[in-house]
């Protein structure tokens, strides 16, 4: 017989990406087939290897989901056939989750199995609409329910023991049960003035919460047009929403935004924008791609300029591949365009001997000059992107320095396409060619719709000769852009 591999039963939480456990995101980067369900975030479907086979159990053609039993037997097949398999399921797999269902089944046929707990809706849904569950002034137990009904219609409920328990109530599956629930508090003695809280989408930025009371939260629910995924919460507690509602209250919320950055290039800015708020899709309008470089020999050169912080990975990783390294650089001053570029430098423990204030090509070329940082006789070498904008070298030209440049890397335009570019509060553009890309992804459309938010006047122009409506980021990094986006405040 083949190796046996695993189950992991992993918990992906209520939504927010963050809320995965760092042993449950450990699982999943060494996953080989991912079993999920409807309700995990893409956020975190993303975050599956591309490697990794996936199986969408949420549901099949008919939008149905796939029956329990089948997806029992999809386990046991892919962990007989010797892969580590990821059960993946929201929120918690044992709260109202069949996760000891899926175990029953690996158990009796001696399957190895982990269990990576989740961190449930019940708790966090609330928890991000600033309902803490217990509070010592207001009750002294919670209780997690089903408000899911029976094939044929009916809710199993004591409301008599709930109404007696005098705790806080949660009700996860409810939607379609609410008002009958309600009513069901009502007649067992609950008071109509009991603050109740309706949760949508809990802890994802379409995230919604009302407030209400026992004897309206049913006419809210509607009026509101409440759907599911909504956790509904019954007690005192709920009147603390009022005080900390803080996720609501980010500076971003309710702002959709595209990242049109290339892949490895744009987790860092969606966190970001995530953290404050925001909700965060990604285009990644190019793509990068190394090129084999002819190095001259850098005993010639003085100085070494770098226009990207990407450029600089290349060029080092370049250097590398030719059984050279930093030691190469020794003597030389470095010339970063921007604190990005000079970062990247520094994460290689080189330190960038001059930044032009201005973030761009052009304003480099001259500030080095006239600020003495290059000489008339200096050699320059200047590794950068094929098609990059030619501000560096034709203002090099301009002032008769003597220069050589090297193409590290180019970058692709995307085949990926896009249905509707005018969804967006905002599209950040961090260079020309992700504004060409973008373009590219969606053939057609009305550009004059796309508010684009750009990093630099090049990349502005860009997206002006298309007819976007342009705003540029008052200087060129992306800090810069994200407080435009706040409307010019610091983010907190
Ligand atoms: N195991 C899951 C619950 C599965 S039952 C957990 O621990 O969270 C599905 C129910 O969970 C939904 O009907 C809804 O009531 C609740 N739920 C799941 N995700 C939610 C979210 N992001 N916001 C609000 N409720 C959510």
């Amino acid at each position: 017989m083949g190796q046996r591999g695993k189950v992991y039963l992993v918990g992906a939480g209520p939504g927010d990406p963050g809320l995965l456990t760092w042993k449950g995101r450990d699982v999943l980067a060494r996953a080989q087939v991912v079993v999920h369900d409807r309700l995990v975030s893409q956020a975190i479907l993303d975050l599956i290897p591309p490697e990794a086979r996936r199986i969408d159990v949420g549901k099949n053609a008919g939008h149905h989901p796939v029956p329990q039993g089948e997806i029992n037997q999809i386990l046991v097949r892919e962990a007989l056939a010797g892969h580590r398999v990821v059960r993946l399921k929201g929120g918690d797999s044992f709260l109202f989750g069949r996760g000891g269902e899926e175990l029953e089944q690996l158990a009796r046929l001696d399957i190895p199995f982990e269990v990576v707990p989740g961190i449930t809706s019940a708790l966090a849904a609330p928890a991000y609409a600033g309902i803490p569950v217990t509070h010592r002034d207001y009750c002294s137990s919670l209780h997690i329910i089903t408000g899911h009904k029976k094939a044929d219609g009916q809710l199993e409920l004591d409301y008599g023991a709930l109404v007696r328990l005098q705790g806080t109530l949660v009700f996860l599956m409810s939607v379609g049960s609410l008002g009958q629930i309600a009513q069901g508090l009502l007649a067992a003695g609950m008071s109509p003035d009991m603050p109740c809280a309706l949760v949508e989408n809990g802890t994802l930025p379409q995230q919604r919460s009302f407030s209400a009371t026992l004897d309206t939260v049913a006419q809210v629910a509607r009026d509101q047009e409440v759907r599911s995924p909504a956790v509904f919460l019954v007690g005192r507690v709920a009147s603390l929403a009022r005080q900390f509602h803080w996720f609501d209250r980010l500076p971003l919320k309710g702002k959709r935004l595209l990242v049109t950055r290339p892949r490895e290039e744009s987790s860092a800015l969606a966190l970001r924008l995530q953290e404050l708020g925001a909700q965060v899709d990604r285009l990644p309008a190019i793509r990068l791609e190394g090129l084999d470089f002819q190095l001259p020999p850098l005993d010639s050169f003085d100085v070494v300029a770098l226009t990207s912080a990407t450029g600089v990975r290349y060029f080092l990783e370049g250097l590398l591949a030719r059984g050279l390294d930093v030691r190469a650089l020794g003597g030389k001053r470095l010339a970063a365009v921007g604190n990005q570029t000079a970062a990247a430098l520094s994460r290689f423990g080189l330190r960038a001997d001059f930044v032009p204030t201005e973030y761009n090509g052009a304003a480099m070329a001259r500030q080095m000059v006239e600020q003495g940082f290059l000489c008339p006789q200096d050699r320059v070498l200047v590794a950068r992107a094929q098609s990059a904008s030619p501000g560096l070298t034709d203002g090099l030209r301009q002032l008769g320095v003597a220069f050589c440049e090297i193409a590290t890397y180019r970058t692709a335009l995307t085949e990926e396409r896009l249905a509707d570019p005018s969804l967006y509060d905002a599209v950040l553009f961090t260079s020309a060619s992700t504004v060409e890309g973008f373009a590219r992804a969606c053939p057609g459309a009305d550009l004059s719709q796309v508010k684009a938010l750009c990093i630099g006047p090049q990349t502005a122009q860009r997206a002006q000769a298309l007819s976007m409506q342009t705003q540029v980021a008052p200087q060129a990094t992306i800090q810069s852009m994200i407080e435009t986006l706040m409307g010019g405040n610091e983010p907190c």
